[in-house]
């Protein structure tokens, strides 16, 4: 596993353990060049998922992309890095098993929706406002690729940044 900091090829495995609900793999990995500390888990894939987005194009299903979006709703909220592990989860288990290998760029968002505001409801009214705002405009894979780019340019509420609609 490369080394997400320096790109060094050849890192060590530290501690490997299964998560609390035993549905994935946890290790703690240690790079020897730059000596950074890391997490990666290995999982279950079911399925091969393509995303049908509005416009009618296909992408491959992007788990990180889920993750990502949901890492910044859940910015400086008490919620761990399992817990967040343990949701994108059961959201990636009910995509796979909803019968059909293709789902919906919304189907995902509502998804994501539904198991924000279980887990934690500041970090769900945060997605809620930037993908219902957004989904008048585009769709929603254009918006998980926008945070992909620069989360930090996301008008989160609170951040006094985004333009109010008229
Ligand atoms: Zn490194």
């Amino acid at each position: 596993m490369r080394c997400p900091f320096c790109g060094n090829q050849d890192t060590q495995v530290k501690d490997s353990r299964p998560t609390e609900d035993n549905t994935s793999i946890r290790r703690r990995r240690f790079c020897p060049q730059c000596a950074a500390r890391f997490t990666t888990f290995e999982r279950v894939q079911l399925r091969d998922l393509v995303v049908l987005k509005s416009e009618g194009k296909r992408e491959p299903f992007d788990r990180d992309k889920i993750l990502r979006s949901m890492q910044i709703a859940l910015r400086k909220r008490p919620i761990s890095e399992e817990q967040l592990e343990r949701m994108v989860n059961s959201i990636v288990r009910r995509l796979e098993s909803s019968g059909d290998n293709e789902v919906h760029a919304n189907q995902i968002g509502e998804v994501v929706m539904e198991s924000l505001a279980e887990l934690d409801p500041v970090a769900y009214v945060r997605y809620a406002s930037v993908y219902k705002d957004f989904r008048e405009a585009a769709d929603f894979n254009e918006f998980l690729e926008e945070i992909g780019r620069d989360p930090s340019e996301l008008p989160l509420p609170g951040k006094k940044k985004s333009t109010k609609k008229k």
